[in-house]
């Protein structure tokens, strides 16, 4: 690249970060490095899901056809189509509730194959940095645009860049350093106090633990050959857990992710007020063997039993969420995916939210006529556009995860047009109107 327009450093490489590297490849006047703090860039052995929404702006990014060819559901975009059946499963025998029906399919794949599509599609022009863990920055004043943004790694080497991006997950290193940073700037505090902005550093306890587990679909089919969750997607409810199942990996396994949740914790995580902390004793996530799966979820109906007997092993992780941030950008650093908006998993929805994020600020970044002096209009921009959006996905998740938990007293019969009412944005709403807005924004402004 001989004379880039600007340098973005991409701290984190997940997929909130490699989808931002993939984004920016197209923009040959970009110069791009992404900074892991791991050794390889990788993914946790679990399935995700994505809705039509941002599954559509993958395929704006090229990468349509080559996830396809790692999940077994047959695709289909302009039909309403089975994306989850529910269940009532804290019965000797199980009900069948609903089916929810999307514009499109769910797509459900494995991580490491989601991940590594996304990995082949960055531009050989990106370069990449493992093992560099991300310690700090320094931004100079906003009078200083052409002075380089500073990184310290903790290995003791320094890079510098014209824009940070941080996507370094639920725990952000940029995050606390940008509320930091807030809660000493004369003009954020016009926006928020001082506490606000640091009560947004930590995580929240979401009062939900995952039970996560591969189960082999061989394994289960020799003692079930017709089990429901080898065919399709699955929440069952109980009380105060849930259980979420549906094949990947061409049906090689049963991605299995199973809630045991907190009510009135989960009523309170995203309780605004800067002095209340809701914490989890223990490590966020650890190997759990297959008798904590069966101790826990033991007593739910027949065929739960018969699917919890064929676990191995797998991880328990306790799900924590970033506070409503009051804002996610600060000058030229921007927080992105979780790093800005981590949510509960009963949606099925961060990872979309960190693809939404990244082609939304690829495109705001991209614009001909942003120049390092008109950066932080256009991180502006983004944060106005996606930051409302994305805390809106992440309270229409708790609540479908209260209403898996039968918490809410909501008669059986209104729970499918409940969930349905709140996730329907997922394929009823484009992300183009997000980006048609963004630019109009951006264009008004410069
Ligand atoms: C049980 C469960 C089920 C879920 N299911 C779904 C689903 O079905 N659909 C969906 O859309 N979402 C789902 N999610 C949410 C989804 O996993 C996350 O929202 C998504 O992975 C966030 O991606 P990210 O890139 O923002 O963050 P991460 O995936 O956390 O990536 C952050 C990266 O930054 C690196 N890093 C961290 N700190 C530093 C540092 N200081 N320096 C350098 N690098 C650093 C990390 O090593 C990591 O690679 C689920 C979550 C859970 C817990």
């Amino acid at each position: 690249m001989s004379c880039p327009k600007f340098r973005v450093a991409i701290v984190g490489g997940g997929v909130g970060g490699t989808t931002l590297a993939v984004a920016l490849s197209k923009y040959e006047d970009i110069a791009v490095d992404v900074y892991e703090r791991a050794a390889h860039f990788s993914e946790v052995g679990a399935g995700v899901g994505l809705w039509p929404r941002p599954f559509k702006v993958l395929k704006k990014l090229g990468l349509g056809d080559e996830l396809l060819k790692k999940t077994p559901i047959p695709y289909n975009e302009e039909e309403y189509v089975t994306a989850m059946k529910f269940r009532r499963s804290d019965l000797e025998e199980g009900e069948y509730l609903f089916t929810m029906k999307s514009k499109g399919n769910l797509v459900y794949i494995h991580r490491a194959d989601f991940h590594s599509v996304l990995l082949d599609n960055v531009s050989p022009s990106v370069e990449t940095y493992t093992s560099k863990r991300l310690d700090s920055y320094t931004q100079p004043s906003a009078d200083n645009p052409s002075e380089p943004i500073i990184l310290n790694f903790r290995d003791g080497s320094t890079a510098t860049c014209d824009i940070l991006v941080g996507a370094d997950g639920v725990k952000s290193v940029v995050r606390k350093f940008m509320m930091q940073n807030l809660s000493r700037d004369v003009d954020a505090l016009k926006k928020c106090s001082t506490e606000e902005y640091l009560a947004c550093i930590e995580p929240v306890f979401s009062g939900g633990v995952s039970y996560r587990t591969l189960i082999q679909a061989d394994k289960l089919r020799a003692v079930d050959p017709n089990h429901r969750v080898l065919e399709g997607a699955w929440t069952a409810f109980g009380v105060n857990r849930s259980i979420t199942t549906y094949p990947i990996s061409m049906g090689k396994y049963v991605n299995f992710s199973a809630m045991s949740l907190d009510k009135d914790l989960m009523a309170n995580a995203f309780n605004p007020d800067p002095s209340h902390r809701q914490t989890f004793d223990g490590e966020w996530v650890r190997p759990a063997s297959a008798k904590e799966f069966t101790d826990k979820f033991r007593g739910m109906e027949k065929d739960t039993e018969i699917m919890l007997n064929c676990i191995e092993d797998g991880n328990i992780w306790a799900v924590h969420v970033t506070r409503n941030l009051p804002v996610q950008v600060h000058g030229r650093v921007a927080l992105l995916g979780d790093a800005a908006h981590s949510m509960t998993p009963y949606q099925g929805s961060g990872a979309g939210q960190a693809v939404e994020d990244a082609y939304v600020l690829a495109t705001l970044l991209g614009h001909p006529r942003i120049t390092r002096e008109t950066i932080p209009q256009a991180l502006a921009v983004y944060d106005e556009v996606r930051r409302p959006f994305a805390i809106g996905v992440a309270r229409g998740s708790q609540e479908v995860g209260q209403i898996a938990g039968l918490q809410t007293g909501l008669p059986f019969s209104e729970m499918g047009d409940k969930i349905n009412g709140i996730t329907s944005w997922a394929w009823e709403t484009e992300v183009d109107g997000a980006v048609e807005d963004a630019q109009r924004m951006l264009e008004e402004r410069l």
